[in-house]
């Protein structure tokens, strides 16, 4: 068993807030619109977060509140009604609507869970009104997501049916090839959360077995243990070895014989491994350091370091959930640093004294970074982009293979032009 040494540090963070989850929620429920509660700048956070999806037909808005809505509470609440008539007199398909909150102080004073309380009894059920907070102060970025599925677990109706539930937005495509995977082993029986309608919830009680897809679920997972559910333990699907013991630890809770899964999954395994292969070869050796940005940390350590033979620095984390995260810690090797939590100036001193070849952060600190000569990956590509499941690991390794490759043509370049 491995033995990670968990570390812990607070202090001064630079990390995106919740609200840019709302991305690529809005792409995954295109029947719900979340409408921001707060300030110019998150606004402007979530257009540039959203790039030139504003420009088409944008599902999220902002609910900027003006000083003089500010003036008093009253004028706040009035403003927020107002807001959400006019929205939904322009847009009859939206069917759920999300209040978001945000870190302005002037918003942390509105309840805006009695807000959606008011709207939802006013609209008599046309549209759902609910609220999460994807405050900076309260959230990072992929927290959003939590915030969101936690909002509507409460929307689930009860059913005790066996059924395994996959929690965690997926790229569609990747969702439809997990789900006829799991129906060629025998679990035919299988939904969504978040779906793709934000009205065709999924149910939830006690034959539910839930399945994470993602890691960064904490009080979501919670929320379905309360309803019933139970929660398999297992690995996050990223790469070969990650997304074969998630399907096998969803086997086994269905009591699936283990032949037929290995029979199904052996073919795709020795496939991606063969994909898997050059980058495997670049990546190799490599030294990696993960600043806390996604909670993505931990399964991508694992997978870059097992099956891409990258050496781990650093693990950063800007929350551990030890007992979701205990299969991931496992597999990581003895002794590699794993540090929760953030002090930017700490951890920025220990990349420039370590030189790692590779450093996954956020976007704000990447171009520095650059500019010192250290590589680069983003963290936020990596829930942009399509990386779960057997068949996505070669892809997923590329994402790291990439920078390093860009980092030798310049090097080269400069040593042509010396
Ligand atoms: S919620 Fe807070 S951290 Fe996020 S954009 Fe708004 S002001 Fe900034």
């Amino acid at each position: 068993m491995g033995g990670a040494m968990l570390l812990k540090e607070t202090g001064p963070r630079e990390v995106f807030c919740g609200l840019t989850s709302i991305v690529w929620l809005h792409r995954r429920m295109p029947d719900a619109f979340f409408l921001v509660v707060g300030s110019r700048t998150c606004a402007h956070l979530i257009q540039s977060a959203a790039g030139v999806m504003i420009f088409a037909e944008p599902r999220f808005g902002t609910a900027i509140l003006e000083e003089r809505d500010l003036a008093g509470l009253a004028d706040a609440h009035e403003e927020l009604d107002r807001v959400v008539k006019d929205l939904l007199a322009r847009r009859p398909e939206i069917r759920t609507l999300f209040l978001v909150g945000s870190c302005p102080s002037e918003v942390i004073k509105i309840d805006l869970a009695r807000v959606a309380e008011r709207l939802n009894s006013a609209l008599g059920g046309r549209v759902r009104v609910l609220n999460y907070s994807g405050s900076g102060i309260e959230t990072t970025f992929t927290q959003g997501e939590d915030g969101a599925l936690k909002a509507l677990v409460p929307l689930m109706a009860q059913s005790q049916d066996d059924q395994l539930l996959l929690v965690g937005t997926l790229a569609n495509a990747v969702e439809d090839r997990l789900i006829n995977l799991f129906k060629r082993i025998g679990i035919n029986n299988v939904s969504s959360f978040p779906p793709r309608e934000s009205t065709n919830l999924p149910t939830v009680g006690n034959g539910t077995k839930v399945l994470l897809t993602q890691p960064y679920l904490t009080d979501t997972a919670r929320a379905l243990i309360n309803r019933g559910a139970e929660i398999i333990k297992a690995p996050f699907p990223l790469g070969v070895e990650g997304s074969r013991l998630w399907m096998e630890a969803a086997a086994k809770a269905f009591k699936i014989e283990e032949n037929l899964i290995h029979s199904i999954l052996e073919p795709l395994i020795i496939r991606a491994q063969k994909a898997l292969q050059p980058y495997k070869e670049q990546l190799s050796g490599k030294r990696l350091f993960l600043l806390p940005e996604s909670q993505l940390e931990l399964p991508l350590a694992r997978f870059l370091q097992r099956e891409c033979g990258m050496k781990l620095v650093e693990v950063g984390t800007p929350y551990l959930n030890r007992e979701l995260m205990q299969p991931e810690l496992e597999l990581l090797p003895q002794d590699t640093p794993v540090m929760e939590g953030q002090h930017i100036e700490k951890q920025l001193d220990r990349v420039r004294e370590k030189q790692p070849d590779l450093v996954v952060c956020g976007m704000g600190l990447a171009n520095p970074l650059e500019a010192e000569g250290i590589s680069t990956k983003w963290s936020i590509e990596l829930v942009f982009s399509p990386i779960h499941g057997i068949d996505q690991a070669a892809d997923l390794a590329e994402l790291f293979a990439r920078p390093l490759h860009r980092r030798n043509l310049l090097n080269d370049k400069t040593l042509t032009n010396v």
